[in-house]
């Protein structure tokens, strides 16, 4: 364990996005926190995404993206159709009428105050993430709804652990509120809902 505070970390902002590709017929969308405007001549965006994710093989294959900035009034259900599961197994689009914008990627049509069609530039090789560098092909706002921190998501949009009638040692999913009875909690755990690992999990009080 390093001798410093890594929870240093938690104490940066991150806003909130539904990142949606498409690749030869394959629509996905997944939720991302970390989409930064890097430089502004040229205009550059970073947008960094896990490898395990379908997404980022998707988004490397075609070399375009769509950055949906999400608002306020997003509803978990939103995280739970594209954060919680992958689109190597599931449709995230099923049941839905889907908009594409003329980089032929789907647009979120709803929840979403903007959004940044990207074209890659660079792409680094982070190790768990791929760093995509890219360009603003397109970009529009269609309201002044204030967007979604990653902050409110954990304060107003991530249901609540129920309230306890006696006191169970447990841990609970700091990502989407499981919570796991017991303890310790094994090492490799992984939880069922979103799939993060033990490390974003926080002892129950
Ligand atoms: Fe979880």
């Amino acid at each position: 364990m390093a001798g410093f505070d890594t929870k240093a970390l938690n104490k940066i902002t991150y806003g909130l996005y539904v990142i949606t590709s498409s690749h030869e017929g394959k629509d996905n969308g997944f939720i991302c926190n970390t989409v930064t405007q890097i430089a502004s001549d040229p205009m550059r965006i970073a947008v960094s995404v896990n490898k395990a994710n379908y997404s980022h093989d998707l988004i490397k294959s075609s070399g375009k993206m769509n950055v949906c900035t999400l608002t306020e009034e997003a509803p978990f259900d939103i995280f739970t159709r594209f954060g919680f599961q992958s689109g190597r197994n599931a449709d995230k689009f099923a049941g839905t009428q889907v908009f594409r914008t003329a980089n032929g990627c789907p647009l979120l049509s709803g929840y979403i105050n903007s959004f940044m069609s990207l074209e890659v530039k660079d792409y680094a090789d982070m190790g768990s993430h791929g760093l995509f560098i890219c360009e603003l092909t397109d970009a529009a706002v269609m309201n002044e709804k204030p967007s979604m921190s990653y902050a409110y998501y954990h304060a107003n949009v991530k249901p609540k652990p129920p309230a306890q009638e006696k006191k169970v040692k447990g841990y609970i999913c700091d990502i989407c509120g499981y919570i796991y009875e017991g303890d310790p909690l094994p090492e490799d755990f992984i939880c069922p809902i979103c799939k993060h690992p033990a490390s974003d999990f926080s002892p129950l009080e």
